[in-house]
């Protein structure tokens, strides 16, 4: 198609009034109807638990109902007593840990506040991490990340020298937003890495540890066993939540770590809060177990519905671009996010073009600190949350835009 074609193309489907968002990592309503029956299931004659909590009074539960533990130690792969499960927002118990590593130290190490943290993150990436990193005060240094997890030679040779890194913060299993999933050298890699600092930290985010979209379910080598086999037992801390399992910011968080940390962390948080809230917990554990075929059935239901929504962006783009070489994206197994990258610097371009034809996309940089992405190439498409018409349309014009700003920028 010509430059004149791709203009009328983009002039009609501005003239369609689109209003379509591939914005937001959420899930969409068919997803969260999955989980309704947990409004209903715990009532009035149900509020002691088999541990014998009163789950509408207080009570010593700072790491959690031992019920929660137990259930969503489960999904971390590590034991109850490695496990702190919390309120709402895993984001939530990332910013308690890393706010009392600044403060306190972890686990019997010296505070970092006063030695100018840095942080190594993955780029693209997360930027609720970035901007949660840096609020606290820690600089950041991107690595990047490939199809088997953080670029391990760039991380060994950073935090071999700099003692002022203090850790890695990334996602491990298919990754915000390229969808990549650490490989088992790497996670071995990262448990055993001579680093400058002591008490280097890896903050694994496994947002979405059990979010397979095909029936290839498995998962890396567990990190925390890993790290004590390689003899730094408390190294890691790992996290996960319910939002995109039942509903978004409204379930429950969960961090796995060792006992020693769990405990010291425990200590801490004792002074925040009398304790999480222990009803959503039970409720959660209530729903999950009792859940027909468990977690995984209700995973493969979640997959059933957010699949096709990602094979519709790979054979939309297939289609409009595949040989054009004007664009590459990643084809996911599992996670919430489709990463394309733009040949030429022109993502900010393809984002405004789309916005002004309705589609409104991730900012343009957002999967890098600061908002500056230095090729200006990588967008974040979420194809989750708009049902599947929705989303053919928006590729469809995200293509055309990919191709008109190729075009005006050549
Ligand atoms: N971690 C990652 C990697 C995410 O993509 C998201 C949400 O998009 C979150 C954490 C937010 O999790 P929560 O709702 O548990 O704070």
């Amino acid at each position: 198609m010509n430059y004149n074609d791709l203009k009328q193309q983009f002039e009609t489907y501005k003239s369609m009034n689109l209003k379509l968002n591939m914005q937001r990592g959420q899930p969409s309503d068919a997803d969260f109807d999955l989980s309704n029956a947990l409004l209903t299931c715990v009532d009035a004659n149900d509020v002691m638990t088999p541990s014998k909590i009163d789950i509408r009074n207080y009570s010593a539960t700072i790491a959690g109902l031992p019920e929660a533990r137990e259930y969503f130690a489960g999904i971390l792969g590590v034991r109850p007593n490695e496990t702190i499960v919390g309120n709402n927002a895993s984001l939530e118990m990332m910013s308690n840990t890393l706010m009392w590593a600044m403060l306190r130290g972890l686990n019997g190490n010296k505070p970092w506040m006063n030695s100018k943290p840095k942080m190594i993150v993955t780029v693209p990436g997360y930027d609720r991490h970035f901007l949660l990193l840096q609020k606290i005060g820690f600089e950041l240094v991107t690595v990047p990340i490939t199809t088997n997890g953080p670029d391990m030679d760039a991380v060994e040779t950073l935090a071999g020298k700099d003692a002022s890194i203090k850790g890695i913060f990334f996602v491990p299993t298919y990754s915000n937003p390229t969808g990549d999933t650490i490989s088992d050298e790497n996670v071995r890699r990262l448990a055993s890495l001579k680093t400058a600092a002591p008490d280097f930290t890896i903050f694994a985010d496994d947002a979405y540890c059990i979010h397979h979209l095909t029936e290839d379910t498995t998962r890396p080598l567990n990190f925390l066993r890993a790290c004590q086999e390689a003899g730094h037992p408390n190294r890691v801390y790992i996290f996960g939540s319910t939002s995109k399992i039942t509903f978004a910011g409204a379930g429950v968080g969960f961090m796995g770590s060792s006992e020693a940390n769990i405990q010291h962390l425990s200590n801490l948080l004792n002074a925040q809060t009398i304790g999480p809230n222990k009803i959503e917990q039970y409720r959660h554990v209530k729903f999950l177990s009792s859940y027909p075929g468990g977690i995984e059935a209700l995973m493969k239901a979640h997959a059933n519905i957010i699949g096709p929504k990602f094979n519709a962006v790979h054979e939309v783009l297939s289609r409009e671009l595949g040989d054009s070489g004007l664009a590459s994206w990643n084809n996911p197994k599992g996670g919430y996010f489709i990463s394309l990258d733009t040949k030429l610097p022109i993502a900010d371009q393809v984002v405004k073009l789309a916005n002004q034809a309705g589609v409104s996309l991730t900012p343009a940089g957002a999967t890098y600190p600061d908002g500056k992405d230095p090729k200006n190439s990588n967008i974040r498409l979420a194809p989750t949350r708009p049902p599947i018409d929705e989303v053919k349309l928006a590729m469809e014009v995200v293509a055309t835009c990919i191709k008109l700003a190729s075009l005006e920028v050549d």
